[in-house]
């Protein structure tokens, strides 16, 4: 109710083409947000998004300027794409890739985990973003290759041991913001099935296209 007087007053602006978004508590209106074309899953990663274009400048918008209000938007196509790719029902804990901590200390905020956490809280599943942390500083992995990429991510997560329990046995859905390789989706799986996860369903918001 009171979203749709703040509407009428307030009109949320598209951010792609402008136009009053007809979505309540949204702002991609309908139309551009049946425009984005589906990813196919591969590495056993699904993604929503292509990386580039209008999601390019969306994914920036969010995690480099802080356009926190577009965290919703965003996991709409999060959502679309676990539900279309994996059996949510078997999923027991959502996880998010963890940020690097001065990142996370520069921006306020750890991107990838309220997406996660959004995500988690649509699908009414639970959510934890201290089962995966990082050791130590690793380079940016912007610079490398894939090959050089895979090397650097190498042994970079690790899974405390009071979380043990909560990982054993589970089905994990493992969601980062924007894959390139895969390096850090993957090695970040075979740490979470070294602790004992049953499964673990990678999921990103967009693919690079490379
Ligand atoms: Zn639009």
């Amino acid at each position: 109710m009171l979203e749709s007087i703040l509407d009428l007053f307030f009109p949320r602006e598209c951010p792609v083409c402008g136009n009053p978004s007809d979505r309540p508590g949204r702002h991609v209106c309908s139309d551009c947000l049946n425009r984005f074309s589906t990813v196919p899953p591969d590495a056993g990663i699904a993604a929503a998004l292509w990386f580039d274009g209008t999601a390019r400048r969306l994914i920036h918008e969010f995690k480099f300027r802080s356009q926190l209000h577009l965290c919703e938007d965003l996991v709409d196509f999060l959502e679309g794409a676990a539900l279309v790719h994996y059996d949510v029902a078997k999923v027991d804990l959502v996880v998010p890739i963890p940020s690097v901590w001065f990142r996370r200390w520069l921006r306020g905020y750890n991107q990838s985990a309220l997406l996660a956490k959004s995500l988690a809280r649509r699908l009414k599943l639970p959510f934890d973003q201290s089962i995966l942390r990082r050791k130590g500083l690793p380079r940016r992995q912007a610079s490398l290759d894939s090959a050089g990429r895979a090397k650097n991510i190498r042994g970079t997560f690790r899974v405390p041991a009071r979380k043990s329990a909560a990982v054993k046995g589970k089905t994990i859905l493992l969601v980062d913001d924007i894959r390139t390789t895969g390096a850090t989706l993957l090695e970040a799986r075979k740490t979470l099935l070294a602790a004992g996860a049953k499964s673990v369903l990678a999921l990103a918001l967009a693919k690079t296209g490379e």
